[in-house]
């Protein structure tokens, strides 16, 4: 199943949990696994705290505090930073599913992170 994600800044981290969460149930999975593949090479998924939206907010500041923007790079597209932000977070997620839901913690909350937007992206979710 693909999950369309459409991205507003340059970084950004959007919460798609409750997007997965939906997939889920129009799948029909009730246990198993949940594997959340981002397909590019500027983009990540990670898991983290959504209850309080200023956890992001400083998530996406040390980010772009260890990666800046211009450092020298020789990727002729300029989009070195983002390539880097990407490998630090990863492209996947595994999550467990019981009942339905996905097994995270009272606190957290799947992200899809935006390195080099806005653009329109994708977010592959594989059953198992
Ligand atoms: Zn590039």
């Amino acid at each position: 199943m693909i999950l369309p994600v459409k991205t507003h800044s340059r970084t950004e981290m959007i919460d798609i949990t409750d997007d997965v969460h939906a997939a889920l149930r129009e799948a029909g999975v009730r246990d198993g696994f949940c594997m959340v593949f981002v397909p590019h090479t500027t983009a990540a998924v990670t898991i983290n705290e959504n209850a309080d939206p200023t956890v992001k907010d400083d998530m996406l500041k040390v980010i772009n505090k260890i990666v800046p923007w211009d450092d020298g790079y020789r990727h002729l597209e300029g989009n070195s930073a983002a390539h880097i932000k990407s490998t630090l977070v990863g492209a996947s997620e595994l999550v467990a599913v019981a009942g339905g839901k996905l097994q995270l913690g009272t606190w957290q909350g799947l992200f899809f992170c935006e390195f080099d937007g806005p653009r329109r992206r994708k977010v592959h979710l594989h059953f198992i």
